[in-house]
C-alpha cells in the first residue's frame, strides 16, 4: 500500500483563505480588523523566525499584527506589565507570548495573566482545563493540536469510535491532541518515554499522532495497515547532500510508513504549516468573542 498524503500546504492554505475571507467580512461589518499581538522576549533565532512568519501570515490575511520585542534581560515584572497592557488594549484581540521564555522567567505566571478571551495560543490553564473536561468548551484550542485534528477532518478520516495512539504527553502537543481525539469520540492511548512495548500500542491504532522529538522513531513495521499517521515531529538531521548540511525529518520513518499507512502527513509540508493557519482562525474567533459576533 502507498499511503495517501495529507498535504499540509493545501489544507493550511484553505484555512488561511477562510480566515482572510472572514476578516474581510468583519472589517466591512465593524471597520476594524482582527489584530494579533505577539510578545517576543530575548533573541532565540527559532522564536524570531516563528514570530516573523506569524506576523506575515496575519498581514497576508488582512489582519493586524503587532510584535513587542523585549530584551533577554527583561524582568518578570516587565513582561507581566506588557501582557496587562495588551489585555487592556481594545485594539488587540489576540495575545501570543512566544515560548520558551528566557531562563529565569516564570512562563506559567505569564500565561496565567493572558485574558481568557485573548488567549489565541490556548495555553491558559483554564482553556487547557476545559479542553480535558467532559462536556466543556474551551474558548481556544492550542494551534498545533487543533491543526492535527483539522487535517484528519478535512481528509475525511473518521475519528469517532477509532482507536488512537498519541506518542508524547507534552502540554503543548501530546496532552491537548489526546484530549481533542477523545472529545471527538476516539478511544485514546497516550504513550510516553516510560511506555512498555510502544510498537504493540502503536500497532493497535487506527490513528497515530507522533509528537516525540526523536527523528524517525516510529517505524513502518509498528503501524497497522491502512492507519492514519499525523507526524508532528520536526527534527533536523545531518545530510551531506544538502547545501545546508542538514534536512528536516519527522518523528515517523516516512519512507517505511508510507508503504503501510492509509494516510500520512509529510515533514516538512505537514503539521508544521497548520500551526500558523490555526492561529489565524483563533484570532478571528477572539475578535468575534470581543465584539459579540456569533
Ligand atoms: P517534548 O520534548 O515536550 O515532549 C516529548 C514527549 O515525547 C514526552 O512526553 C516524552 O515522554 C515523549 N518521548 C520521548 N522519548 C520517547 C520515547 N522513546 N518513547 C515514547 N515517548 C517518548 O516535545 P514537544 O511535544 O514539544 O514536541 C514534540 C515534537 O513536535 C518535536 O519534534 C517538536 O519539534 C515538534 N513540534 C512541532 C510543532 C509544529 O508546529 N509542527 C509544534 C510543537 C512541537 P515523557 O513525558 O515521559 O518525557
Amino acid at each position: 500500500m502507498t499511503a495517501q498524503l495529507i498535504d499540509g500546504k493545501i489544507i493550511a492554505e484553505a484555512v488561511r483563505r477562510e480566515a482572510a475571507e472572514e476578516t474581510a467580512k468583519l472589517k466591512a461589518q465593524t471597520g476594524q480588523a482582527p489584530t494579533l499581538a505577539v510578545v517576543l522576549v530575548g533573541d532565540n533565532p527559532a522564536s524570531q523566525s516563528y514570530v516573523t512568519s506569524k506576523g506575515r501570515a496575519c498581514e497576508e490575511a488582512g489582519m493586524g499584527s503587532i510584535t513587542h520585542r523585549l530584551p533577554a534581560t527583561a524582568t518578570q515584572a516587565e513582561v507581566e506589565e506588557l501582557v496587562r497592557a495588551l489585555n487592556a488594549d481594545p485594539a488587540v484581540n489576540g495575545i501570543l507570548v512566544q515560548l520558551p521564555l528566557p531562563k529565569g522567567l516564570d512562563e506559567e505566571a505569564v500565561l496565567n495573566l493572558i485574558s481568557l478571551n485573548k488567549d489565541v495560543d490556548g495555553f491558559h490553564p483554564m482553556n487547557i482545563g476545559q479542553l480535558v473536561m467532559k462536556g466543556r468548551t474551551p474558548q481556544f484550542i492550542p494551534c498545533t493540536p487543533a491543526g492535527c485534528i483539522e487535517m484528519l477532518v478535512r481528509s475525511g478520516i473518521e475519528i469517532a469510535g477509532k482507536d488512537a495512539v498519541v506518542v508524547g504527553r507534552s502540554n503543548i502537543v501530546g496532552v491537548p491532541v489526546a484530549a481533542l481525539l477523545q472529545n471527538a469520540d476516539a478511544t485514546v492511548t497516550t504513550c510516553h518515554s516510560k511506555t512498555k512495548d510502544l510498537p504493540a500500542k502503536v500497532r493497535n491504532a487506527d490513528i497515530v499522532v507522533a509528537a516525540i522529538g526523536r527523528p524517525e522513531y516510529v517505524r513502518g513495521e509498528w503501524l497497522k495497515p491502512g492507519c492514519a499517521v499525523i507526524d508532528v515531529g520536526i527534527n533536523r538531521i545531518p545530510d551531506a547532500t544538502k547545501k545546508s548540511g542538514a534536512r528536516l525529518v519527522g518523528d515517523v520513518a516516512f519512507a517505511e510508513a508510507v508503504e503501510v499507512a492509509g494516510y500520512i502527513t509529510p515533514v516538512p509540508g505537514g503539521v508544521g504549516l497548520m500551526t500558523v493557519a490555526m492561529l489565524l482562525t483563533n484570532t478571528v474567533r477572539a475578535f468575534k468573542l470581543q465584539h459579540g459576533i456569533a
